[in-house]
């Protein structure tokens, strides 16, 4: 079906909590050394790890503590110097973040480098709640 393979795209199905839909993701790298695997979901163009099964019980993610933000956490000065996310920047913890396709701010709780110098962040949106976002993309 599809023509014009010139890299090779994997694809694999997960279901987006964002979009709460399934899709067939496109595999953002395909470096098979690394334990996670990123999709790019094409409904919310949001990344998603996709976690290989034998290391689903590593248990190592100490720093994914629930945390709810309310709207109110959030005031209009915060909205106002939020930074519109890129996945080519950088971010601190406390930063404020709006995700333009989403329309929605978020305030990064945490950073994490994942193997590969896979860096990343995990932000706690208003309405879309806790996702991980790459930053510092090349
Ligand atoms: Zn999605």
């Amino acid at each position: 079906m599809a023509t014009g393979k010139a890299a090779k795209k994997r694809m694999i199905n997960q279901h987006c909590s964002v979009c709460k839909k399934d899709f067939d993701m496109e595999v953002v790298d395909g470096d098979e050394s690394n334990d996670v695997i990123w999709l790019k979901c094409p409904g919310c163009e949001g990344f998603l790890p996709y976690m290989t099964e034998e290391k689903e019980e590593a248990g190592a993610d100490a720093s994914a503590e629930p945390f709810e933000l309310a709207p109110e956490d959030l005031d209009s000065e915060e909205r106002e110097h939020a930074k519109e996310y890129e996945e080519s920047d950088e971010y601190d913890v406390d930063d404020v973040i709006y995700h333009r396709s989403w329309n929605d701010y978020g305030k990064v709780i945490a950073k994490e480098e994942l193997p590969g110098h896979r860096k990343t962040i995990i932000v706690n949106f208003v309405n879309q709640g806790k996702i991980r976002l790459l930053e510092g993309v090349t």
